[in-house]
């Protein structure tokens, strides 16, 4: 086995053993491996080790592996911070957006899906999107305040062509509370909201929390260090 299927088979294995302990059953939790600043090459490698689903940060650096890797059924999923002049790159590019976290972003990337239906692109699939949450008001995060996340919500979820599938997160480090009052805020969009029948995702937990996120309600962990090894090359936006 390469390593990075080793890599893979322990996190599997750790979400395996979570799920079991507190009765969720496996297959309610998604991992996406978050690949920001790995090679092509290594997302090659952790696609032959059997993982589809992989998370990107910065845009212009996912967009040139994307361009390398047109031969995989690799599901992107983007994960960093939205300028809004990139919204259609975003649209055009990514099965899913977890961090929206204005009602503009999110009507751009409609927007953009309309106008490729009307060219002709038929049985454009949607985009999912998550709504991102500063769960822990820190000013050094992107996200919406937990109280705007209804109104958003209410907006968001009638746009055409847009998914609304949750929430996702990123407490502050060590306070594991937050994971129970992100699923709480989840669990109540969906009460007062009727909302739309695809809202089943909550994107939270990382290497270093995934197990506590799942025994708190994650349905889908991003994971970079523990499937790729530490990040030895200086993250810098390319973007
Ligand atoms: C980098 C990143 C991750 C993965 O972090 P690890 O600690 O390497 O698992 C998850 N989510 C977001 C939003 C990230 O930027």
């Amino acid at each position: 086995m390469t390593d990075f299927a080793a890599n893979r088979q322990q996190v599997l294995s750790q979400i395996e053993n979570i799920c079991q302990k507190c009765k969720i059953s496996d297959n309610k939790v998604t991992l996406l491996a978050v690949s920001k600043t790995q090679s092509a090459a290594v997302i090659r490698s952790m696609y032959a080790a059997g993982q589809r689903f992989f998370a990107e940060n910065y845009l212009q650096e996912a967009l040139s592996k994307q361009a390398d890797l047109t031969d995989l059924a690799i599901e992107w999923h983007f994960i960093g911070q939205i300028q809004r002049n990139k919204t259609r790159d975003l649209a055009s590019n990514f099965a899913w957006v977890h961090c929206v976290d204005r009602l503009m972003i999110a009507q751009r990337l409609s927007q953009h899906l309309a106008e490729q239906v009307e060219k002709g692109a038929d049985d454009q699939p949607r985009l999912n999107i998550c709504i991102q949450v500063n769960i822990d008001r820190e000013d050094s995060k992107a996200g919406c305040l937990p109280e705007a996340l209804a109104e958003l919500v209410e907006h968001i979820s009638v746009l055409p062509h847009l998914s609304l599938r949750g929430i996702m997160v990123i407490p502050e480090l060590k306070h594991q509370d937050a994971f129970l009052r992100a699923q709480v805020l989840f669990e109540s969009v969906r009460v007062q909201h009727r909302t739309p029948h695809d809202w089943d995702t909550l994107s939270m937990g990382m290497s270093a929390d995934f197990a506590d996120a799942i025994a708190a309600g994650s349905t889908m962990v991003r994971v970079g260090t523990a499937l790729f090894g530490a990040r030895t090359n200086l993250e810098k936006r390319i973007d």
